[in-house]
């Protein structure tokens, strides 16, 4: 079941961008990172670490939004985020970009 919706202004305004460190020898496989992340970038290894336990790996590059929700629920801090600089946002439309355009000379009512 997806929970997550579409913000109203995703095509407008640049998303944050995560850089995920993950400590894998400390890692005990709960899968609340996998679990809970937002935007599902999270995946645990076929591979074991040290303890035994499969650890979380980035499954796409792109997708962290730097929410750092993964980072305080990890039992274990296993995982640190940092953030990537974005791109400034855009800005606002202004009023007097948004109003109709003046008509033609051509169009324009005759004076009296
Ligand atoms: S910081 Fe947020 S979006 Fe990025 S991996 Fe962690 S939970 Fe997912
Ligand atoms: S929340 Fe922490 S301990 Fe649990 S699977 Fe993720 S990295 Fe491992």
């Amino acid at each position: 079941m997806k929970l997550w919706r579409k913000p109203l202004d995703k095509d407008r305004v640049a998303s944050p961008r995560g850089l995920i460190h993950i400590r894998s020898v400390w890692c005990k496989g709960c899968r609340y990172c996998v679990v809970f992340c937002p935007t599902q970038v999270l995946e645990l290894s076929s591979d074991f670490n040290a303890k035994g336990y499969h650890y979380p790996i980035l499954k796409d590059a792109d997708g962290c939004v730097d929410c750092k929700l993964c980072e305080r629920l990890c039992p274990e801090y296993s995982i640190v985020v940092t953030s990537i600089a974005t791109a400034a946002r855009p800005a606002a439309r202004s009023v007097e970009a948004s109003a109709p355009p003046e008509p033609a000379p051509s169009q324009a009512p005759a004076e009296a």
